[in-house]
């Protein structure tokens, strides 16, 4: 059977720090994914934008 999931990475839109991960299944409708998480790195609050 095929593998039905992939991993995403979401990376700070500031600082560019790959923050999250996320398993995803490959059938998903979203084109891109944008997360509003903490950054350690800018210590606050950033949109995360996904990246391969
Ligand atoms: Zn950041």
């Amino acid at each position: 059977m095929a593998k039905a999931r992939t991993i995403i990475h979401f990376e700070c839109a500031k600082c560019k720090e790959k923050n999250y991960s996320k398993m995803v299944s490959k059938k998903r409708k979203f084109e891109k994914l944008n997360l509003k998480k903490y950054c350690s790195k800018c210590r606050e609050h950033r949109m995360h934008k996904e990246i391969k």
